[in-house]
């Protein structure tokens, strides 16, 4: 699959688009207003691997976080989302926001526009055009009858026309729907008629469970037509657990630049000996606790030593459950014997000798 080639912005240090790796992005949902609350949970969303975070800058004094989050740790890149007020813009540029995600069509004269334009561009700023079916212009929604991919670009458009006339034209694009075809479709439409770097992902997905499915769909049928620069995966859960989901998603379509443990474990069946389910969650979390996850190895967690072996001969290290003990294995070959209460202990400091830590 070749990535459709497209304009790259710099966002800090995170380039979105030209072919780059595929960016992770979250969004804080602390108040933010509460800066500490704020710049730890953008803390937590760094460490679990989100390469840029969107802070929501509902007025100039939040802005301020901005710069607070920008004292503490300026190797993190925020992009601020603002709905409507300029003034805030302006403010969060000053404060140095590495992105700004605002319509410009939104936020009244053109004089205004030419101002949030003209402070992003002195300071290399991209803005993120971001259209949505919910929020379409009456006009063009009449005119199409729905939000249709050719209206989500035509409204896209009109945003992109604003910026250009005032010669800025460092823009990201997102035209996202809560429904999983008219996500595809809107995307695939926009990236055959423009070259902008596309952030891609479902809008309002739904919880966990729901919410990474319907990204998964999307994001990997987009992925394989080459079409996503960047995503969000959202979902009404910790912020974190939507970069968790974006990495698994992106690394399950092993994507250069998201390699990482792939871990396989059998569905269970009669012969099974062992709590596998726990163990599997165990071990997930143990290996997110001690990040492990970016070390790119297979690791099997087999349900009986009768198949078990065999059937992971392919993974590089891993588990099959007898009665009480497992057995640990490297790439089919038994390596040693483990008791049920020391498996995941012993896997996980077994990877730490063999393969080292990220
Ligand atoms: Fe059943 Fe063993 Fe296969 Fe797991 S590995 S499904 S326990 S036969």
């Amino acid at each position: 699959m070749e990535r459709k080639y497209t304009k790259s912005v710099n966002v800090g240090s995170v380039v979105i688009g030209g072919r780059n790796r595929i960016s992770i992005q979250s969004m804080t949902n602390t108040d933010t207003l509460d800066k500490v609350a704020t710049f730890n949970q953008v803390e937590r969303l760094y460490a679990a691997g989100c390469d840029i975070v969107r802070l929501a800058i509902p007025t100039v004094e939040a802005a301020n976080t901005i710069a607070y989050i920008k004292e503490k740790r300026n190797d993190i890149p925020i992009v601020a989302d603002i709905h409507f007020d300029y003034k805030i813009a302006l403010r969060s540029v000053e404060c140095g926001v590495d992105k700004i995600r605002i319509n410009p069509g939104n936020i009244g004269d053109h004089d205004r526009v030419a101002a949030v334009a003209h402070a992003c561009k002195q300071k290399n700023i991209p803005i993120r055009i971001g259209v949505n079916g919910g929020s379409l212009e009456k006009e063009i929604l009449a005119k199409y009858g729905s939000p249709t991919p050719e209206a989500l670009f035509e409204s896209a458009m009109s945003h992109v026309r604003l910026l250009n006339k005032y010669d800025f034209d460092d823009i990201v694009i997102s035209v996202k729907s809560s429904v999983v075809p008219k996500a595809i479709a809107a995307c695939k439409y926009v990236s055959d008629h423009c070259d902008y770097p596309l952030h891609i992902g479902v809008t309002e997905a739904g919880s966990s469970r729901m919410g990474i499915i319907k990204n998964a769909e999307a994001i990997s049928a987009l992925v394989n037509m080459g079409i996503g620069d960047t995503v969000r995966i959202s979902l009404t859960d910790d912020p974190v657990s939507e970069v968790y989901a974006a990495k698994d998603i992106l690394r399950s379509l092993c994507l250069e630049g998201h390699e990482g443990m792939d871990i396989i474990s059998c569905p269970t069946c009669g012969r099974t000996k062992i709590d596998l389910m726990s163990l599997v969650n165990e071990f997930e979390e143990a290996a997110k606790a001690e990040r492990l996850t970016n070390i790119p190895i297979k690791v099997a967690l087999m349900g009986c030593i009768v198949n078990g072996p065999g059937e992971a001969r392919e993974a590089d290290v891993g588990i099959a459950g007898g009665k009480g003990e497992a057995l640990l294995f490297k790439k089919g070959e038994i390596i040693s014997k483990i008791n049920e209460n020391e498996v995941v202990a012993t896997l996980i400091n077994y990877i730490k000798t063999e393969y080292g830590t990220n």
